[in-house]
């Protein structure tokens, strides 16, 4: 049963075959079993259970949705009323959510079971999970190598079979990377999509929840729960939302892949080219063809995101200061020093960096130099995707540069961290749909992603195309060894 995917379990669940009870203390026993790989910070397996039941009852009444009754997990950063929600940072590490996110609250309604909450890069600032506070997440695929970031516990618990899917959230790349990098379906949503509220913000501008599950149709499922219009939202857009489970299975003939050069350059690993390359050759013979695009600001994304990400999270983590809620210094003199060491004691290394970034970049005198040219080169980034895609409908490339590297190879060097999201972050910068899915392994045995970019609000075809290789492929049903 745990190697079910959640269409598998949903219908598993309405023939009887199994309840949730079952499936989730199945799931939670995996997770115990496994817990060296340090997926998740809170299990809470009473909670779990008492939704677990509820939904057993719902399905009897039946009175379910297709996802009733599925246990999935969550990440850290989306607040879900009576759960600790610590955002993987020792300021919020006694922090329990009195509300649900947007989120939450849906999955909730749908009857889908909480099994906890899982690990992340503190504040989502991260590429490998290693700047947590609850300490790194190790791969499944091999416990030396890192699962991705900043949704490394939901990436870790999916492809090792302690979750049928989970949740991520993606500022720059933390659904699509971690989802390559763990052999998995991974889908960040067309910004605006998905519901931000009760979801703790990093980059405002940037911040999309999205599934991670292990096939594009688990994907369409669980988004067919998440999307839509949202009025606590401001950034939410009331755009109507298709049955993304619907159109899977269309024909692909005739579609337009646009291939942009600059993905394929130096600083791509020959692994990951050899795979990516492979995946067209697939989808050549599903019928669509190939056209070359450019996306010549493509280099100019990191050093955008890194003045406009921390720029914004400096003044989103202005809250966390001790004073209502989340870790309070114990020792200080007046106000002003329990803000200071409060914030000291409480944010990690990497957050206090981008903190220190984005004060620096919005400061009077520099403001124009590096926060305003950051905001014209993001709308030249977002113009490069506009005019690709009047040749193409979908833009493919590789999602990552490289597979997995090593737990502690890149944590003393940013830039280098940086540079995991090159292919990435652009697409967060234009607000576009973007999705990883399985394209193959390295020598090592480490998985490899096929990115895929589409149009504003076109999740439905990216799930299709997605969809469709998978039916041709099994890349995504591999399944790290030792987790039987
Ligand atoms: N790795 C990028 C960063 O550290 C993106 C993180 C994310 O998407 N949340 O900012």
């Amino acid at each position: 049963m745990f190697d079910k995917t959640v269409a598998e379990l949903s219908a598993a669940l309405r023939r009887r075959q199994v309840s949730s009870v079952e499936l989730t203390q199945l799931f939670l026993a995996r997770i115990n079993k496994y817990k060296n790989l340090n997926a998740f910070i809170t299990l809470d397996p009473e909670r779990s259970l008492a939704q677990a039941k509820a939904a057993d009852a719902r399905l009897a009444q039946g009175e379910s949705t297709v996802i009733t009754g599925v246990p999935l997990a969550q990440k850290d950063i989306f607040c879900a009323d009576g759960w600790l929600t610590t955002c993987g940072s020792k300021i919020l590490s006694n922090f329990v959510a009195p509300y649900d996110a947007t989120l939450i609250e849906k999955f909730n309604k749908a009857g889908a079971v909480c099994l906890g909450k899982t690990n992340m890069d503190e504040f989502a600032m991260g590429s490998s999970n290693e700047t947590s506070y609850y300490g790194a997440v190790k791969s499944p695929w091999n416990t030396e190598v890192v699962p991705g970031g900043s949704s490394g516990g939901s990436a870790a618990a999916v492809a090792a079979r302690l979750a049928p899917a989970a949740t991520g959230t993606d500022t720059g790349g933390s659904i699509r990377q971690p989802a390559a990098l763990s052999n998995l379906t991974g889908l960040k949503p067309s910004y605006g999509r998905v519901s931000r509220y009760g979801m703790i913000a990093f980059a405002s501008s940037l911040d999309q929840g999205g599934p991670m599950t292990r096939s594009a149709e688990d994907a369409a499922l669980l988004l067919n729960v998440m999307a839509g219009f949202d009025v606590r939202d401001s950034t939410s857009v009331n755009e109507a939302v298709p049955d993304y489970t619907q159109t899977l299975n269309k024909d692909i003939k005739g579609l337009r892949i646009g291939l942009p050069q600059e993905y394929f350059s130096k600083g791509l690993s020959p692994d990951v080219a050899k795979a990516v390359e492979a995946a067209i050759a697939e989808y050549k013979k599903l019928g669509a063809q190939v056209v070359e695009v450019s996306l010549p600001n493509s280099q100019l994304a990191i050093p955008c995101y890194y003045v406009l990400a921390p720029a914004e999270a400096s003044s989103n983590l202005s809250r966390f200061d001790g004073a209502r809620y989340g870790y309070r210094a114990k020792d200080y003199t007046d106000l002003l020093d329990m803000y200071c060491k409060t914030r000291a004691e409480g944010f990690g290394a990497e957050v206090k960096r981008r903190i220190m970034i984005g004060t620096y970049a919005l400061s009077a005198g520099y403001y124009d130099a590096y926060y305003l040219k950051a905001q014209q080169l993001r709308r030249l980034i977002a113009e490069d995707f506009k005019k690709a895609f009047e040749s193409c409908d979908v833009i493919m490339g590789p999602t990552t540069p490289s597979t997995a590297f090593k737990i502690g190879e890149k944590s003393d060097d940013p830039v280098a961290m940086y540079l995991s999201d090159i292919y990435t972050i652009s697409v967060n910068l234009a607000g576009l749909p973007g999705m990883s899915i399985p394209a193959g392994f390295d020598p090592k045995g480490l998985p490899i992603g096929l990115q895929l970019i589409g149009q504003y609000f076109d999740e439905a075809r990216l799930l299709n195309v997605a969809h469709r290789y998978q039916q041709v492929t099994d890349w995504h049903k591999q399944m790290p060894k030792g987790f039987n």
